[in-house]
């Protein structure tokens, strides 16, 4: 994809989706997505503020799972503080991308496929894949940033975060400025949206916060306040929130601790909380109060997910440790030069992410 640099040419209406959206204007768009069995039009909706002046073009989307509502709510409260007459460049809104998921509340589509596995999809693919390849040629495409919002997914909370391909200068720079109290480094999982645009040449941020299925303040809070440190970072607009107070954690090494026996877990730590190495964090009991196993860290961090879910089966991922970057290369040493080297006595094992267990 060869993007336009975003501070040159003269400047003009946008076109999005073949509609033409006049500079200083704010359009809301019905992208046609299909049918519905029911014989009415499938729409998804995006709403597109073309700026005074020339400058970048960004999406912002959210609910490509169905059921993650608290981007939806940043969504709508970054459109009502941001204005066309006072941005440079180009903003697309999708505050629903998955819209079969949302009315159904479900992380997927009617299909059962996960959209965010399914991209860039086809034209001629499934319900998932049509979706996604739809998304592509008319959202991402021409876009030089997305951000792109989560939550977590079955029953697990998250610290909000980014994460981001920290070793690209400028999505780091991006990534810090959106100020959120985490900032992972992943790698790109097949399938995903931020792999489809980043492979087009485009850089995206994905923000993680808060359990599906519910608008909590303290994570709408901080993804409104980053996406617009983000908008202002790239000088679409001169005024943004201060910087965050507490300085965010970055890492590139993060695990799962998980439960060394089918019960009833208690955990005792809360996303953003500090924990040492051996730190017993959590009791699995059964239903009676006998069979006590203790939830121990194996490794040192900061808790930036943990299940909702007392009741847990063997093997099942319980508390989410990220270690930070200034901290990583003791603990390496410490575990004899390998990320599992602490796993050997059974109680509160982790080992390294299985796609399936990270939300993005
Ligand atoms: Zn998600």
């Amino acid at each position: 994809m060869n993007l336009p640099e975003p501070h040159e040419g003269a400047h003009e209406a946008a076109v999005v989706a073949g509609v033409s959206v006049a500079p200083g204007e704010r359009k809301r768009i019905e992208l046609p997505a299909g049918s519905l069995a029911t014989g009415g039009k499938l729409t998804l909706p995006i709403e597109v503020l073309h700026g005074v002046r020339p400058g970048p073009r960004v999406w912002l989307s959210a609910a490509i799972h169905g059921d993650e509502l608290n981007g939806v709510e940043v969504v709508r409260k970054v459109l009502g503080e941001v204005t066309p007459g006072r941005l440079a460049g180009t903003l697309l809104a999708i505050p629903i991308v998955n819209v079969q998921g949302f009315i159904i509340e479900s992380r997927y589509l009617p299909d059962r496929r996960d959209l965010n596995r399914s991209f860039p999809g086809s034209s001629r693919g499934s319900m998932a894949s049509r979706l996604a390849h739809l998304f592509m040629r008319e959202v991402v495409a021409g876009c030089h940033l997305g951000i792109d919002l989560h939550t977590g997914s079955d029953g697990r909370t998250n610290l909000p975060q980014i994460r981001a391909d920290l070793s690209d200068p400028e999505t780091a720079r991006l990534a810090r400025a959106f100020g959120a109290p985490a900032l992972i480094h992943a790698s790109l999982r097949d399938g995903s949206l931020r792999a489809a645009a980043t492979a087009r040449g485009g850089r995206v941020l994905v923000f993680e916060g808060g359990e599906a299925h519910r608008f909590e303040r303290h994570v709408i809070d901080s993804g409104f306040a980053g996406v617009l440190r983000v908008i202002q970072a790239m000088e679409m607009r001169k005024s943004a929130p201060p910087p965050p107070s507490e300085i965010p954690i970055e890492s590139s090494s993060t695990a799962w601790i998980r439960a060394g026996r089918s019960g009833l877990a208690r955990i005792h730590v809360d996303p953003g909380d500090r924990v040492a190495k051996g730190d017993r964090i959590g009791v699995i009991r059964d239903a009676f109060g006998d069979r006590t196993l203790p939830i121990k860290t194996n490794r040192s961090g900061v808790i930036i997910g943990l299940t909702r879910q007392p009741n847990v089966n063997r093997g099942d991922a319980l508390v989410h440790v990220a270690t930070p970057v200034e901290d990583a290369a003791p603990e390496k040493d410490q575990a004899g030069g390998s990320e599992n080297g602490g796993i050997a006595r059974g109680r509160g094992r982790s080992e390294p992410n299985r796609m399936e267990e990270v939300q993005e």
